[in-house]
């Protein structure tokens, strides 16, 4: 690790002398290494990751930045990314977490709406991104059928083939894609700013009880595939959704469409594990499909 260098990128990014007195490995992260560096006075979160990999938290940089700028929801102010000889680094505020609370739920869901409500004129966003290890296409678009369609559930189905699922998979994949729109009905779609991966491991609280967001992969799009995220592996209370309707109730056919939202994180899912998300996929396709008929 090249600690040095990056502690001299620091310095310049924040114009304050940094000079490191520990650098602990920490645990967690499903991709990248992480570490805790500190000085005397001063404190970060740094991931770390091979070179080629810069553009990744290149795009997680301009996605905390553009959360941050909403002010509407705290995340770890991003300080600076670059590379060393042969790692790629991201540089961001270390937060001490505290226990979520009620209080923390309740916020978290209210702030999660304020978000929501930052939108934009177009589907997508400036820059591709990454869901996982997988890239992320994020070309605008003026239509969210057909950016939901082509960017995200037919992406992953043509990864699949790649991955060597073929059959039943991809022929319900291409019976779902053309049929989706009558999911749609009666639902307006705003373009929300999103966190994108908003799974229970990128959401907590710090230390004065304010929620903190973090890891996104933003883009702009319905808010319902951030809500639908949060119900895939669970994690989120009540009170979370309950603060959240509260601020912006979600459409009728939320319970259908958040199946077709999740799909993509479970095709994502195949395409970096494999197994049992198979049948999960499938399964889920084909109830989508029952349910239009
Ligand atoms: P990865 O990109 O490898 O999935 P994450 O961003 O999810 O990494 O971070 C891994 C873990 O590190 C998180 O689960 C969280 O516990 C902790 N963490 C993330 N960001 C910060 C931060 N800014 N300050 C302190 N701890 C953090």
């Amino acid at each position: 690790m090249n600690w040095h260098l990056i502690s001299k990128h620091i310095e310049q990014a924040t114009g304050n002398a940094f000079k490191i007195i520990s650098a602990q490995a920490l645990s967690g992260g499903d991709i990248n290494a992480a570490y805790h560096l500190k000085s005397a006075d001063q404190s970060y979160f740094i991931k770390l990751n091979s070179s080629d990999l810069i553009t990744m938290f290149e795009a997680e940089f301009v996605g905390l930045q553009e959360i941050a700028y909403t002010d509407t929801i705290a995340v770890p102010h991003p300080i600076v990314y670059g590379k060393t000889d042969h790692q790629a680094f991201l540089v961001l505020e270390y937060i001490e977490f505290s226990r979520a609370s009620k209080v923390s739920d309740k916020l978290l869901g209210q702030q999660l709406a304020l978000l929501h409500q930052k939108c934009q004129g177009y589907y997508g966003w400036s820059r591709n991104n990454t869901i996982g290890i997988t890239l992320q296409i994020n070309t605008p678009q003026q239509n969210w059928q057909s950016f939901w369609r082509d960017n995200r559930l037919v992406f992953q189905l043509n990864l699949a083939v790649k991955n060597g699922y073929d059959g039943r998979l991809q022929t319900l994949g291409e019976q779902l894609c053309n049929d989706m729109a009558a999911l749609f009905a009666g639902h307006a779609v705003q373009a929300s700013l999103l966190h994108g991966d908003l799974w229970a491991g990128n959401a907590a609280v710090d230390k004065q009880g304010q929620p903190v967001i973090f890891d996104p992969a933003c883009y702009y799009g319905d808010r319902e595939a951030d809500i639908a995220m949060t119900e895939l592996f669970g994690g989120f209370s009540d009170d979370f959704y309950a603060s959240y309707q509260q601020v912006w109730p979600l459409d009728e056919g939320y319970k259908t469409r958040k199946n077709l939202y999740n799909l993509y994180h479970i095709l994502n899912h195949l395409n970096m594990f494999g197994g049992g998300y198979l049948k999960q996929a499938e399964n889920i396709m084909a109830q989508l499909i029952a349910e239009i008929r």
